[in-house]
């Protein structure tokens, strides 16, 4: 997001123009900025065999899918109707991988009727696939490092109390079941949640991981998953990726000379690849001074934007109808009948109703968490391409909330 003569845009594009065309709410995406996500990514791993397999659960619409596809990306996904989203999007079957937790050997079976690559995560389901499969399918297995790379400990993946994954210390286990049902795993995969502030702890869980593949001698790829943090406060900290990338790279083509082949590495970005390129507009209904606060009620609530309730996730918020006006503290709050603020005791350009405001990093982990709690209805979405604003998604309709009822007699 630019500021232009007072006026804030994206790609060229008036963001003011965009609510008043599409009305408020309503998500914007900045294509450019995942291209430019996407580029830094791949070429900090430029000396490896690296693959991305955008984690598409961050956000769903086919043209993000279409968009990091014509890119070179490939899907990591976590449910049946995402796998089939991404094949609706164009994406080949190998070019999906299927990590779904707590799902059912009938789903995963649905995954390997389509193709895709199975990363199983538990031991009962990998004996269940094994009796099945055999050696006809190769498969991933998901290893938990119990590790905690930084940053929440109820969004983190990798740690002892995590449902993430098997356990880096159920190995002998797990290659009982491979070689007794004939298993064919040709990849090893962990994914120790969001945050990665410190590289070197997240080096540690990757020589866990590779120490891991003494069991397996039959890979072909090793994935590490995410972690990669965007800062979200304008001084925020965000995963060094340029580090990274040279202290990870050194590291596994050591380890591809030791295993005696040049293995691939994957990871699967979410938040990387596209939180920064969505931004939220909403429009403020009310200032509310109570006798403590000042509150900015915006036409939205965490049906819409669920994060800063939810994970207590941190949204800069600007007033892009006020570009350069004061700064005052404001709490911003929605509309819902609960208790649903975006931010408490924020300093924001002075609000007056009517005016717009700006939630920024809400691509991922944005729309696709909306809901319609309050019988609200999910707001459109808008793509930026080429300096020109797209609806990508229409704003939903009552009908549109009604049409899965059945009206019985009463
Ligand atoms: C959610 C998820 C990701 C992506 O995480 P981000 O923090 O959005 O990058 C990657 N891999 C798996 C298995 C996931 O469940």
């Amino acid at each position: 997001m630019n500021l232009v003569n007072n006026r804030y845009e994206i790609g060229g594009v008036d963001l003011l123009n965009i609510a008043k065309e599409f009305g408020t709410p309503v998500y914007v995406y900045d294509a450019q900025k995942i291209r430019d996500q996407y580029a830094l990514l791949t070429s900090s791993f430029s000396d490896v065999n690296v693959k991305i397999r955008y984690a598409c659960k961050a956000l769903t619409n086919q043209n993000i899918l279409r968009l990091l596809k014509g890119l070179g990306s490939g899907l990591d996904t976590v449910s049946i109707e995402e796998v089939q989203l991404g094949i609706k999007a164009g994406y080949l079957p190998d070019e999906i991988i299927f990590t779904p937790n707590g799902v059912s050997i009938e789903e995963i079976n649905q995954a390997v009727k389509i193709g895709v690559t199975i990363n199983i995560d538990n031991i009962s389901i990998l004996e269940q696939f094994g009796n099945i499969h055999g050696d006809k399918v190769p498969i991933c297995v998901r290893l938990n490092p119990h590790i905690l790379a930084g940053g929440n400990y109820q969004i983190s993946t990798g740690h002892i109390d995590s449902k993430f994954g098997i356990s880096i210390h159920q190995l002998r286990h797990v290659e009982r079941i491979v070689k007794s049902t004939g298993l064919k795993v040709n990849g090893l995969h962990m994914h120790t949640g969001s945050e990665i502030k410190n590289i070197d702890v997240f080096l540690r869980g990757v020589d866990i991981l590779l120490e891991a593949t003494s069991y397996f001698k039959e890979l072909d790829f090793i994935d590490l998953g995410s972690g990669f943090k965007v800062a979200s406060t304008p001084d925020g900290d965000a995963t060094d990726i340029v580090a990274l990338g040279k202290a990870l790279s050194q590291r596994f083509n050591e380890f591809c000379k030791e295993y005696g082949k040049a293995l691939e590495l994957w990871f699967e970005p979410g938040k990387f690849l596209v939180s920064e390129a969505g931004t939220f507009l909403a429009k403020v209904n009310v200032v509310k001074q109570t006798t403590a606060t000042v509150f900015a009620g915006v036409d939205s609530g965490f049906n819409h934007l669920i994060r800063p309730m939810f994970y207590n996730a941190y949204h800069h918020i600007l007033n892009i109808s006020n570009a350069s006006g004061v700064e005052r503290i404001y709490t911003v709050s929605g509309y819902i009948c609960e208790t649903d603020n975006f931010a408490w005791d924020r300093k924001i350009t002075e609000i007056k109703e009517g005016d717009i405001l700006a939630f920024k990093n809400a691509g991922a982990y944005g729309f696709v968490m909306a809901s319609n709690y309050n019988s609200r209805l999910r707001p459109p979405e808008v793509m930026i391409n080429n300096g020109k604003a797209h609806l990508i998604r229409k704003r939903e309709k009552l009908d549109d909330r009604l049409q899965n009822q059945i009206l019985i007699e009463i």
